[in-house]
């Protein structure tokens, strides 16, 4: 079989844009890095590293700083860094109780993030939207107009449908089969991609790129305030399932017996560990908030009997999910986000004394609970790593083709 001079262009460009893929990931995801370092994580060779990074260079992707001796010996490798400007992403977020914006660059620089408290409540996508569309002006006003916004990310406390951002469930908003993506697309005139996802998928993906989870290949996240929330990195990949619905670990069946949930369904984790069920076994209002939960904190730690059953229990029904989920999955590592990470400290005996008891022996034996690392801006982070998967991916888009000769070398 012979290959044709076409056929082996089209080989290398593929190569090319794989390649030019793997070394934006890599200054993405682990920041400004020596073309050596390059080297030995990308497993190209260092004149195609030097090649590839000039092209990142001359599209404004990349910056390179004089080399710098690190007491190695062999020559001074020249380091080159992610250019936060070069490409920025507008990060939204749409939680229960509170909304933000944030620009964030290429390296994930965070360039200005501003949250507002919003009211528990319903309230229409329009208006929510209406409220997005200020606070990205906002975070855009004082960054300099040249700057490159190439995609928007969004986290949305509900259950989303990839494909267009719509919303099929976000009870605590009081949306059903809500048009977010649409909505937003119009109100921001963006000509860049939108992408929506549910904010526990993003809360994950920003913990296994920036958080506690870094470099960790099988993660469960479950992340409580008002709902319950889950998101899975399964082999290094997040899980979302057909169309974007999966990880729905709040909505776990555990208790035929239970409470109604605000899906419509019986019994969900979500009754017997969401914010609801502690507030109110610890003698509490259901719609008491965070401040509720915080006097049930500072209950717990008087030694209130009500507090610390209802902490208990919180513990126990949530180790019990947690155990089904662990022998299905065999995580790492279990990262708890949000209300559970806030109470984690009080309740990390039970849990951890649940999963021996429900766990199969072998994988109990291998996964770890820690609390999220990245805070309430987890989701906010996730959806920006959410909209620069583009160019993540194929950067090439970005650079543009290249018409010198194939270089075969990196093949
Ligand atoms: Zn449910």
């Amino acid at each position: 079989m012979t290959i044709g001079r076409d056929e082996i262009g089209q080989r290398s460009e593929t190569v090319r844009r794989a390649n030019l893929s793997a070394i934006v990931r890599e200054l993405h995801e682990r920041g400004p890095s020596s073309r050596s370092e390059l080297v030995t994580r990308t497993g190209l060779t260092r004149s195609a590293i030097r090649g590839l990074t000039g092209e990142l260079v001359l599209a404004g992707l990349a910056s390179e700083e004089p080399a710098m001796r690190l007491g190695t010996p062999g020559r001074p490798s020249p380091v080159v860094c992610p250019n936060p400007g070069g490409a920025t992403v507008l990060a939204l977020e749409i939680e229960v109780d509170s909304l933000a914006a944030a620009l964030v660059g290429l390296g994930g620089e965070v360039m200005g993030l501003i949250r507002v408290d919003r009211p528990r409540g319903h309230s229409s996508v329009e208006e929510i939207v209406g409220d997005l569309a200020d606070l990205a002006a906002a975070a855009k006003a004082g960054r300099p107009s040249g700057e490159k916004v190439i995609g928007v990310g969004v986290a949305v406390a509900g259950v989303v449908r990839r494909s267009d951002g719509r919303v099929s469930m976000a009870p605590n908003l009081g949306w059903s089969d809500a048009p977010l993506g649409e909505v937003l697309a119009r109100s921001l005139g963006a000509s860049v991609p939108i992408s929506v996802a549910n904010e526990a998928d993003l809360g994950v993906l920003a913990e296994h790129r920036r958080g506690v989870a870094r470099g960790v290949d099988n993660v469960l996240y479950i992340s409580g305030e008002v709902g319950v929330g889950g998101g899975l990195i399964v082999d290094g990949r997040p899980l979302s399932g057909e169309a974007g619905y999966g990880g729905e670990i709040g909505h776990l069946p555990v208790n035929p017996a239970g409470a109604a949930c605000r899906c419509g369904s019986v019994g969900c984790l979500e009754t017997e560990v969401g914010e609801g069920a502690l507030l109110v076994r610890a003698g509490h209002a259901a719609a008491g908030g965070r401040p509720a939960v915080e006097a049930v904190l500072r209950e717990a730690a008087d030694g209130s009997p009500a507090a610390l059953a209802a902490l208990d229990h919180v513990g126990r029904w949530l180790g019990l999910g947690l155990a089904g989920l662990v022998n299905v999955l065999n995580p790492r590592l279990i990262v708890l986000g949000g209300l559970f990470g806030r109470i984690h400290p009080w309740i990390a005996g039970t849990l951890d004394a649940e999963l021996t008891r429900r766990a199969l022996p072998a994988p109990r034996a291998l996964v770890r609970v820690v609390p999220a690392s990245l805070g309430l801006d987890a989701p906010l982070l996730g959806a920006a790593e959410l909209a620069f998967e583009p160019l993540l991916s194929d950067p090439a888009a970005w650079v543009g083709p290249r018409d010198a000769i194939p270089d075969l070398e990196s093949a």
